[in-house]
Order: structure tokens, then C-alpha cells, then sequence
């Protein structure tokens, strides 16, 4: 591989790099800008170190969701306590991609519970491999795996916040939490939403276009024009910002279903551009259209391989 397919750019925006994936995005995040924001009193965002961290301060102890990279972990921690001035309670996993979750150790070994859908645990125990992106990622240490884990929505009580976990059915994954705080009207989406930036479809964890509209037109039913919508990765949002996610996922996915249902082949699709007028907004960073275009035909069960096997 040469310097050139190494080299990810290390923006606001989801950029993996494709193989050798966890160490080189490790090594990319090492030492990219840490923006912290109070973006409610008690309530804290920490955007640029993966995926984004969210804290939460309470008088019954504190939590926060997601963890970034680990090299990051020690600067994400001294953030955290700078702003809670507490130790977190709980820690959350939003899902199980590395990039939200490879810091569960470091917080795990300091007190914190970690806490997460069912089916996160399961896929942060087992080696995972996902075709679409050429991405492969062991199994987490066992430090790393959720001790507590729900598939119906549950709440966290931290005193003046409760925490409100809402499982989802799939959509990034299959173990999607996203997280609601009432009191504050905070949403946290996990990756869900990916502010300015083309969404992974992770069809390997039974993700699915289908199910990401689903799913943020369900939550869509909680946000008003105060609250503030925080993205798994890029600038903090709110309803505008999830309006316009979700109308490029309906826009794209009015396009791409009838060129399914017409039997086109994956190639004829790439060609037809579904994406080409939404590339400039959404698709600058690592995922580009073609490579949304080829996710979201992944999760449909349709790739270039599997058109060359049923020939064959
Ligand atoms: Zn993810």
C-alpha cells in the first residue's frame, strides 16, 4: 500500500482508512484538534478524536457516550474531568465501531460501567469483518466488552438529567442507542447522523439505508427547533441539520430503488450517479458517493462479487 492510500484526511468528517483499519486510524487521530463545547450547562461534546463524546454531569454521578481512540483516551478523560469535576459513572456505547468504543478499557479500569445494546456486546467480543469497506476488526479485549446490556429502551437516572437509551432496530448496526436527555433536549445520535458527511452502512451488522431513515424519522419525533442534535461525527446540529440528513436519505433512496427493482446491475447503478448533486455537500470525505452508493447496495445484497458468483 503507498503513503498516498495510507494517508486518511483527518477532518470532521468520517475517514477510515480501508485496510489495516484500526491501527492506521489510530495513528491518524493521534493528534488532530480536540474541540470541547458546553453545549448545555452539564452537558459537554469532545468533536475530533473519533467518534464524537458526549458528558453528562448529575448529582447521582455522571456519564458519557462513546470514547473516541484510544491514544486519545487520557486527553479525552482530562477533558472530561475538567468539565464534570467527577469520575463517570456509566460510560455508554452509542455501537460497536471501534471509533466510538476503543477507550471502553481505560474508562472500565477507572469505575465506570460500561453500558450498551445487546448486540454491540456480542460484536465487540467476536472478530468482525465488514465486505463493503474491506474493513477487518478483531475481537475487543474482554475489559472493553458492556457489562450491562439491554435490546428495549431503558433510563439512567443521574439526578437533575435522566438519560433516556433508545434502542433502535437496524440501521447503522444492529446494536444502535440513541441517546435522549429530556431536561436538556439533547439528542445524541451516535452514527446515525454523520453531520456533513456522507453515513457508513455497516451491512455486515445488518445495517441498512431503510433502516437509517427509519430511524431518524423516529427520532425526528423528539426534536423541536431548541434542541441540540449531536452526530457521530461533525459540528453539533439540531433539527435542521437532521431535516437535510434525512432528506439525502430519502432523495438518494427514491433514486436507487427503482434502478434496483429494474434489475439494473451494480455497475449500471455506480453509473447512473444516484448521488452526483448531493457529492459536493455530503461526499468530500472518506465516504465518498460511490462508496455510500456501493454500502447501500451491500445492505439490498447486491455487489459486484456476488453479480459475478450467480454468474458464474
Ligand atoms: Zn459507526
Amino acid at each position: 500500500m503507498s503513503e498516498r492510500q495510507l494517508s486518511v484526511r483527518a477532518t470532521d468528517r468520517h475517514s477510515f482508512p480501508v485496510r489495516g483499519l484500526v491501527d492506521l486510524s489510530r495513528a491518524t487521530y493521534q493528534s488532530t484538534p480536540l474541540a470541547v463545547t458546553e453545549i448545555r450547562p452539564q452537558v459537554f461534546s469532545f468533536v475530533g478524536a473519533g467518534g464524537t463524546v458526549t458528558a453528562v454531569g448529575g448529582s447521582l454521578g455522571c456519564a458519557v457516550i462513546d470514547t473516541g481512540y484510544r491514544p486519545r483516551v487520557d486527553e479525552i478523560r482530562k477533558a472530561i474531568a475538567s468539565a464534570l469535576r467527577q469520575p463517570p459513572r456509566w460510560l455508554i456505547n452509542t455501537h460497536w465501531h471501534f471509533d466510538h468504543t476503543d477507550g471502553n478499557p481505560t474508562f472500565a479500569e477507572n469505575g465506570a460501567t460500561i453500558v450498551a445494546h445487546t448486540n454491540c456486546r456480542a460484536r465487540l467480543s467476536q472478530d468482525q469483518y465488514v465486505p463493503s469497506l474491506e474493513w477487518s476488526v478483531s475481537a475487543s479485549a474482554r475489559s472493553a466488552w458492556p457489562v450491562l446490556t439491554f435490546d428495549a429502551p431503558v433510563a439512567i437516572d443521574l439526578g437533575p438529567q435522566a438519560l433516556q437509551l433508545i434502542t433502535q432496530a437496524p440501521a447503522h448496526t444492529d446494536g444502535d442507542v440513541a441517546v435522549w436527555l429530556p431536561s436538556a433536549n439533547v439528542l445524541v445520535m451516535g452514527d446515525l447522523m454523520t453531520n456533513g458527511s456522507y453515513p457508513i452502512i455497516d451491512e455486515s451488522s445488518r445495517g441498512s439505508l431503510r433502516g437509517m431513515v427509519r430511524a431518524v424519522e423516529g427520532l425526528l419525533g423528539l426534536v423541536n427547533s431548541d434542541t441540540v442534535v449531536v452526530p457521530g461525527h461533525g459540528p453539533i446540529g439540531n433539527r435542521d441539520s437532521l431535516l437535510g440528513f434525512r432528506d439525502m436519505l430519502r432523495t438518494i433512496e427514491g433514486r436507487i430503488q427503482p434502478l434496483i427493482a429494474s434489475g439494473s446491475p451494480v455497475a449500471g447503478i455506480l453509473a447512473a450517479a444516484p448521488t452526483a448533486d448531493f457529492d459536493r455537500a455530503w461526499g468530500r470525505g472518506y465516504v465518498t458517493g460511490d462508496i455510500f452508493v456501493r454500502m447501500i447496495l451491500a445492505g439490498f445484497g447486491l455487489t459486484e462479487e456476488a453479480k459475478k458468483s450467480s454468474a458464474a
